[in-house]
């Protein structure tokens, strides 16, 4: 028997006509993407993320910055949707399902999710540094892809030269300091100001801005779920909150709506 939280939040899903899930690195925890800031595992935990992940460190050693990303690029080829994404795309052949996400990874994309937003870029939309043209070529795996320790030297690699410019390719995410893309930021707003409810799987909603998100829908009224086994920064905005896992809750919300 579904807890009564589960039956009122399946019985919501069921109401709704246009519901927005914002997801975070929860979200693709269970498919094994290392999440980058849960307890001492998280890869910001270990690795420096102004040394990895911003201009500067870009510009300092590409080498390891590019390194670091074709790793991440190969880890995520190994890896597949859990049955979290999968029951989020079910759920858009019932009614629209807007998918506005922060992880950078494919996975809702592979399980059959249209989605709006990568509000933090893509791993794998490689561009040009330089001239900015997608890159679509290959991207070869380091060598060595065991991280010893906190030794990343080993991951050093070349990045590949863009065919327009003869700039370095840089991988498609957003890193510290940067912009989000004006598009996808656009397509998010737009999703929150439209939806009659919003979703929100396995994101600690720390990151502005969009963590701001959720509480635009809040502010119309529009109630928040939340999907986290872990008390997050959106708990409070949170009218529901399902003290769960993102392939463990959604698959079970999936099978009470479907009763
Ligand atoms: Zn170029």
């Amino acid at each position: 028997m579904p807890s009564d939280t589960v039956q009122q939040v399946a019985d919501m899903i069921s109401s709704a006509d246009r519901i927005t899930v914002f997801t975070g690195a929860g979200m693709s925890a269970e498919s094994g993407i290392a999440t980058f800031r849960s307890g001492d595992d998280g890869l910001w935990g270990r690795f420096d993320p102004m040394m990895l992940a911003s201009v500067d460190g870009w510009e300092a050693d590409p080498h390891l910055v590019w390194g670091w990303y074709a790793w991440r690029i190969g880890q995520l080829r190994d890896v597949v949707p859990n049955a979290g994404h999968r029951a989020l795309a079910d759920l858009a052949q019932h009614k629209v399902v807007d998918v506005v996400t922060q992880n950078v990874d494919d996975l809702h994309e592979r399980a059959g999710s249209t989605v709006v937003s990568h509000l933090h870029g893509s791993l794998t939309a490689t561009r040009c540094s330089v001239c900015r043209a997608p890159y679509d070529g290959p991207v070869a795996r380091p060598y060595h892809e065991q991280i010893d320790g906190d030794d990343l030297d080993s991951l050093r690699l070349a990045p590949p030269t863009c065919a327009r410019c003869g700039g370095d390719v840089r991988p498609g995410v957003v890193w510290f300091g940067e912009m989000l893309p004006e598009r996808e930021w656009a397509s998010a707003v737009d999703s929150f100001d439209a939806c009659d409810l919003v979703l929100v799987v396995g994101t600690s909603g720390i990151v502005y801005p969009a963590a701001g998100l959720p509480d635009r829908a809040a502010g119309r009224g529009v109630p928040i779920i939340e999907v986290n086994p872990d008390e997050s920064a959106l708990s409070g905005l949170a009218t529901h909150s399902i003290r769960s896992t993102a392939a463990s809750a959604l698959p079970l919300l999936a099978r009470v709506i479907d009763g």
